[in-house]
């Protein structure tokens, strides 16, 4: 309990830690000189306080251990190393074929990541604590996680299995949206909130929904797939087979065909998505066309928001992912009008709805932290590297 309050709240004094979790100064004492003994926690100057004794300061040893976050998303496998203290210390960005990424190519992307950011750093393998995957959609938690993204054609795909064969590193994947979700808790829009939603939009639409604290996740991970709730029944196809989805209306692609729609069959300019969208909302000040349509995407928006607000009664509702970044900086007070015109009014009242705070990259940040919450309930306790 002290390391993680360190690690979440810190730089904070022996007194800081007494008074927020209840514990003796005695206790205190003891166990942060343990930490400090293995190297986990250092001290980190002093502060002035108010008549008293300057306070010592304590922090997370940044060096103690690094830790590396993958992000697969549909467009790109980002490799990403941090420390303990979060900071990037090397990234490197594979392209990836858009639609239906070989999950081949995306582990030979992993290693050479893992091996191109150790290089890059000048740091040994032994000093990572252990490797974060974000992948986008459903990782089923077993033995060893299987992956199944119906967008992406991967079927119950062993990435784990994969994975292990190539690297001994401790391994823990998961959802992309819940590790953004993770990232925005810890360190973003998310602090101080029990029970948050975190919507993440990219060319898919997913959420990580948090309650008391603690990430739901269903009977076998896949909660929270926002994206493929049923906005419009019979409506258009969607990416997974389903018609009328959320996603077939909000997500990226589908912001681009429904403007393609309404220009009969005139496509935006850009290279892709991300360029395309860009383009479409600097069009919103000349094109009617345009216009309307960005108007329709924050009433979808506004009402899969609502969705949210009625079952899990959150504090907060955190827009993210690079197209929810890029629509919420436009379109927000227009998506909480439309949250407000079909939330139940109870709820909405209690819910903020906000733009996430770590920008568009933070689901390999979020990833990265998934070795680190292993090692904040184990005590400082380094899991073991795996031998076969
Ligand atoms: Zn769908």
């Amino acid at each position: 309990m002290l390391l993680a309050k360190v690690f979440l709240d810190g730089p904070l004094a022996r007194q800081d830690l007494a008074t927020s979790t209840g514990l003796s100064q005695a206790a205190v004492s003891n166990v942060v000189g343990d930490l400090i003994e293995d190297g986990l926690v250092t001290e980190a100057g002093t502060v002035e306080s108010d008549g008293g004794r300057p306070r010592t300061m304590l922090q997370v040893a940044p060096r103690f251990a690094l830790v590396v976050g993958v992000d697969v998303g549909e467009t790109r496998v980002r490799v990403e190393l941090f420390d303990l203290a979060m900071t990037p210390l090397a990234t490197v960005d594979y392209p990836i074929n858009p639609g239906q990424p070989d999950p081949e190519t995306v582990v030979a992307h992993i290693f050479a990541g893992l091996s191109y950011v150790t290089g890059a750093a000048a740091v040994s393998t032994a000093d990572i604590l252990g490797v974060g995957i974000g992948v986008s959609g459903v990782v089923e938690q077993g033995r060893q996680a299987v992956v199944h993204a119906q967008t992406l054609g991967w079927e119950g795909v062993e990435l784990e299995r994969m994975l292990r064969a190539g690297t001994d590193l401790p391994l823990h994947l998961d959802n992309g949206a819940k590790t953004l979700g993770q990232a925005e808790m810890w360190f973003g829009a998310g602090r101080g909130a029990r029970h948050a939603v975190f919507a993440l939009i990219g060319s898919g639409v997913g959420a990580a929904v948090v309650t008391g604290g603690v990430t739901y996740r269903g009977a076998s991970s896949s909660a929270g797939e926002w994206g493929h709730t049923t906005l419009c029944y019979d409506g258009r196809p969607c990416r997974c087979g389903a018609r009328g989805c959320l996603e077939a209306y909000v997500g990226a692609g589908a912001i681009i065909d429904r403007y393609r729609d309404a220009r009969r069959g005139r496509a935006v300019p850009g290279a892709d998505e991300e360029s395309q969208i860009t383009t479409l909302l600097a069009q919103a000040g000349s094109s009617a066309a345009a216009r309307r349509v960005l108007d329709e995407t924050a009433s979808y928006l506004g009402a899969g928001v609502a969705n949210l607000i009625n079952l899990f009664n959150p504090e907060r509702v955190v827009l993210g992912g690079w197209a929810g970044v890029a629509l919420g900086a436009h379109l927000l007070p227009a998506i909480r009008r439309a949250a407000a015109a079909h939330a139940l009014r109870q709820p909405f009242a209690q819910a903020s709805i906000e733009l996430c705070r770590l920008g568009v990259d933070a689901v390999a940040l979020g990833a990265a932290t998934l070795p680190i919450a292993r090692l904040l309930t184990a005590g400082g306790i380094r899991e073991p590297s795996k031998i076969h």
